[in-house]
């Protein structure tokens, strides 16, 4: 019967062979991690979808604060004058801007934007603030939500509404605006890889895919299960576009007038998409066990009995000092049912203390990256388990990077690029002229976008499979979320 009854509940996630898309839907909804809101393209982020998010910021906030970086924060509404100043800025993002006409009833005298990022607000008031070399660098970042007016939308992966966020930096020279945007390039493959379990591959965007307004935009993309990308985070070298617009102007050391060097970098709740559609499977998701909201989960087996609700207290105490971690003392579920919902959720371990083990002094563990099954001895649980999370982690990590690996291919051969992208061929690695012509072309030809010019430069052919001519660089060509 129990058996069953868990196997109905399993059943209720599509596959993600058969449908990744529906996969997709079904398991943020079923694990609790959002709701779809009122207003279109909105969505309600709950708990255990939050949870990942603080995760994920705690990780990266701490890094932003060892680079030298500040919080504060700008407000959400812009006057509209302030998104003309830039005009590739103000081309790039008008499209997508959401404004504020009335308040109240009264038609405001000025229209206002709601940001959709904040470049224009903080550039006018490092204009202000920004007098002397002595002020420089200025290194500070804001969390906040955004609003892009998208026109189509995807829970985490494409929001109008998105929690992100945003690092604003201005220094003296070219050099060292380089310097920190690839440093905070860097500190995103530290959070995707080492926290997020999650590889990336590192390079410059072509001049289709560059953030508006700026000189060079730098990003990290991840390979999703089903074989499409995702820009999983960004960094801008601004040169001195809007230090010039906004007139960011400092008195240097030589005593001349100068315009600061600026750069902008951002990650959203966009990596929380990524997660999923990296790691999960289908019983549901896999919390990577660094940023995971829950890392162990205390199942207490026949609680009725003498000795093991007080044991599983105990536990759950001890373990508190090292984890996050949560025990599961709910009445009138039966420990089936338990089971597969903290699979669903992706706890990556599981503990589960019933009379047997309390007699043995042992805990019985499961892991849900392998779903290995072991005992593990109170004596030394807590160092224990550190090291079992570690490994959930490294083991994840391989898989992706495996999963990855074996889905990227090389061709210098348009007709078969063009065979290849029929279904999802995964990364392709391929040779580019430099073109935004051919850029466009192999788009409206294929649908597949040119992800990023690696760092990790690889000659495969001296031509532009496109147009034939001289190749300046290897890129890599997806399907993109
Ligand atoms: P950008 O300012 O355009 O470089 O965006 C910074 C990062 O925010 C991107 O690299 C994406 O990871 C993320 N992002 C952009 N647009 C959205 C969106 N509509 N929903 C969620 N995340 C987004
Ligand atoms: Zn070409």
């Amino acid at each position: 019967m129990e058996d069953k009854k868990q196997k109905k509940f399993v059943k209720e996630i599509t596959s993600k062979e058969e449908d990744f898309s529906q996969w997709y839907t079904d398991v943020i909804l079923k694990t609790d991690m959002v709701d779809y809101a009122p207003v279109r393209g909105c969505m309600v982020i709950k708990p255990y979808g939050y949870g990942v998010w603080e995760g994920i910021k705690d990780v990266t906030d701490r890094r932003f604060k060892e680079t030298g970086h500040k919080n504060a924060y700008f407000p959400l509404l812009i006057p509209e004058n302030f998104l003309q100043k830039e005009a590739d800025h103000f081309e790039g993002f008008a499209p997508e801007v959401l404004w504020v006409t009335h308040g109240g009833s009264e038609k405001l005298s000025e229209r206002l934007f709601i940001r959709p990022t904040s470049e224009t607000i903080i550039c006018t008031m490092y204009s202000k603030w920004i007098k002397s070399y002595r002020d420089l660098p200025v290194l500070m970042n804001q969390w906040c939500n955004v609003i892009r007016w998208e026109k189509t939308t995807r829970p985490f992966l494409r929001t109008a509404e998105f929690l992100w966020q945003e690092g604003h930096t201005v220094h003296e020279t070219y050099d060292e605006a380089q310097e920190e945007t690839l440093q905070m390039l860097e500190i995103y493959r530290e959070v995707a890889e080492d926290e997020l379990a999650m590889p990336v591959i590192l390079g410059e965007k072509s001049i289709g895919e560059r953030f508006a307004g700026a000189d060079k935009t730098y990003t990290m993309e991840a390979m999703m299960y089903d074989g499409k990308a995702l820009q999983a985070g960004t960094s801008h070298n601004l040169g001195q576009n809007f230090a010039k617009m906004f007139n960011i102007q400092f008195l240097d050391r030589d005593g001349k007038l100068k315009y600061g060097w600026s750069t902008s970098w951002g990650i959203s709740t966009r990596l929380i998409g990524g997660i999923i559609m990296v790691h999960g499977d289908n019983r549901g998701l896999k919390m990577p066990p660094r940023i995971a909201p829950i890392q162990v989960v205390v199942l207490p087996i026949a609680s009725h009995k003498e000795g093991v609700m007080d044991k599983a207290y105990e536990l759950f105490t001890q373990l508190k000092e090292d984890f996050r971690v949560e025990l599961d003392d709910r009445e009138g579920y039966s420990a089936g049912w338990k089971f597969n919902e903290w699979e669903m959720k992706g706890v990556p371990l599981r503990l589960e203390i019933g009379p047997r083990d309390i007699e043995k002094n042992q805990v019985t563990a499961v892991r849900r990256d392998t779903l290995e099954k072991f005992t593990l001895p109170l004596e030394g649980l807590n160092e224990k388990i550190a090291e079992i999370l570690d490994d959930i982690h490294d083991t994840m990590f391989k898989i992706a990077a495996n999963h990855r690996d074996e889905n990227t291919h090389e061709s210098i051969d348009y007709d078969e690029i063009k065979e290849m992208a029929k279904g999802i061929p995964g990364f392709i690695k391929t040779m580019w002229c430099g073109s935004e012509e051919c850029e466009e072309k192999l788009k409206s030809d294929t649908g597949l976008t040119i992800r990023c010019i690696p760092f990790e430069q690889k000659h495969l052919g001296d031509n532009c499979p496109i147009c034939g001519k001289e190749a300046k660089h290897m890129v890599y060509i997806a399907k993109a979320y």
